[in-house]
């Protein structure tokens, strides 16, 4: 430190200036899911070891199942312990995988006329091998793999549990404070992370209830990229609500706020989640010199732009400090990620009515008791999600339907014309998708009807399906 301090602003839990304080890079999404969005600049260090303890550590171990078996980092967990199950001639019996491989918690071995058959940590096979060898010393002793296929892992998180909605609390709190929202509750969720009270936040799971919003959410694998991270903050009236969606699964809504009094907002991020192959840039190490400036002109970082950071970090860097060609490489590195990691919410949201809005028919509006099979017959007819669609939407009200519909599109005033005029999408009620009618706004009913609906059960286990499915695929050998 050269008498300047650390940086610009404070931290948000022990409000101490960084003048004073160390910040600390915090992984707005946790590091362990892929998460992408860093901020240097809202949490010391002191305070994101504390929250780490606190909250990260047991909201991570939830994840597990999933992140474990997606490669997401080179620099995964290397003491990372899956359980599952896996039957051994009809018997079930608990296993683990530790990234690599699947063994069963305790040696197990199979007879065979000649052989004997060994499953077990590589670790422990050396001294149970002498061990069998002096027991059958007639016989071979093979070292076999379960394949990792025919294993049974149970994703079973629990979202009503306290580890879950902290986690979350923690994500939605960073992202607000990451835009430069001002909270009216600071105070209290800083001493809910903390553990310090109990937490009385309010959380809804999301479940589609627009007709576009269920047939993308069925088939949401299908359009790329799946899965992915996101995130999204906006106010309605006096509530600031942050919308958080993980691994195109964990749809969750966290009133942050029931008085917020800030400028309006509505923000979203959004991300791929990449396999751990697709980590890696190459840049062509010999010509880099030469082009140089073509690399930055690729980022879209001007020459004296980056002059001028490289100034800043070596007035800011204590040790180990990297030198000019080991920094422009870390910068065009960090930026070329970035890069590969975007995705533009708006543009996904586009592209997603756009997959689904073929499956939607319109036509003349008839308020009448013909309405409902008029409406099956049109909407659900010749294609692949019809039975699925038909489970879940039979209850589906016309009205509702052409009001979902046009959250998306500027629907003809006369409905009897056959027609309807694609319109910008209107960002400002996506996700907010539920028409309160006695109040007239926009506003996430989806809660209190659905902590014991049965719908949102099978909603959920629908979705984690698709997502197994997902990693079963891409991420098995
Ligand atoms: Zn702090």
């Amino acid at each position: 430190m050269k008498g300047k301090g650390f940086g610009v602003g404070k931290c948000f839990l022990c409000m101490k200036d960084f003048n004073v304080v160390k910040p600390h890079v915090e992984h707005i999404i946790h590091n362990a899911l892929g998460g992408q969005l860093k901020c240097n600049h809202i949490l010391c260090e002191d305070c994101g070891g504390k929250l780490n303890e606190k909250v990260d550590k047991k909201f991570l171990e939830l994840f597990k199942p999933i992140y474990g078996r997606m490669n997401l980092r080179k620099d995964r967990d290397k003491n990372i312990k899956i359980k599952g199950q896996y039957y051994f001639n009809n018997k079930l019996v608990d296993v683990i995988f530790d990234g690599k491989n699947v063994y069963p918690k305790k040696p197990y071995y199979f007879e065979n006329i000649n052989e004997i058959l060994v499953f077990c940590n590589k670790k422990v096979y050396k001294n149970f091998k002498k061990k069998l060898e002096k027991e059958f010393p007639f016989k071979k002793i093979i070292y076999k793999k379960i394949p990792i296929s025919e294993v049974e892992f149970e994703v079973d998180i629990n979202r009503e549990i306290e580890e879950y909605k902290l986690g979350l609390l923690k994500m939605a709190t960073e992202f607000a404070i990451f835009n430069n929202i001002k909270l009216s509750n600071f105070r209290k969720i800083n001493n809910i992370l903390l553990k310090k009270i109990k937490n009385d936040i309010e959380f809804v799971h999301f479940i589609p209830f627009g007709i576009i919003d269920k047939l993308i959410e069925i088939q949401k694998n299908d359009l790329s990229p799946y899965p992915f991270h996101k995130l999204m903050i906006f106010n309605i009236n006096k509530k600031l609500i942050v919308y958080i969606e993980l691994f195109s699964t964990f749809q969750e809504f966290i009133i942050l706020d029931n008085n917020y009094t800030g400028e309006n907002i509505y923000k979203c991020y959004m991300q791929k989640i990449l396999k751990e192959e697709d980590y890696e840039i190459s840049i062509d190490n010999r010509r880099y010199y030469k082009e140089r400036n073509l690399y930055f002109e690729a980022i879209g970082i001007p020459l004296d732009e980056v002059e001028k950071r490289f100034e800043a970090y070596q007035e800011y860097c204590e040790n180990n400090c990297l030198d000019r060609f080991q920094w422009e490489w870390k910068l065009i590195q960090e930026e070329n990620r970035k890069r590969k990691y975007s995705t533009d919410c708006f543009d996904y949201i586009k592209r997603a009515v756009g997959m689904v809005i073929n499956q939607i028919n319109f036509f003349p509006i008839v308020y009448n008791n013909t309405t409902s099979k008029y409406l099956n017959e049109r909407f659900f007819s010749n294609n692949c999600v019809v039975k699925e669609i038909k489970k879940i939407y039979k209850e589906e009200k016309f009205i509702e339907i052409i009001k979902n519909v046009s959250i998306f599109y500027h629907i003809n005033q006369n409905l009897y014309q056959e027609e309807f005029i694609p319109f910008n999408f209107r960002k400002i009620f996506y996700r907010i998708n539920k028409v309160n009618k006695e109040k007239k706004y926009y506003y996430i009913k989806t809660g209190r009807l659905n902590k014991i609906s049965s719908f949102q059960k099978r909603y959920f286990n629908f979705k984690l399906e698709i997502l197994e499915n997902y990693i079963r695929a891409n991420y098995y050998e």
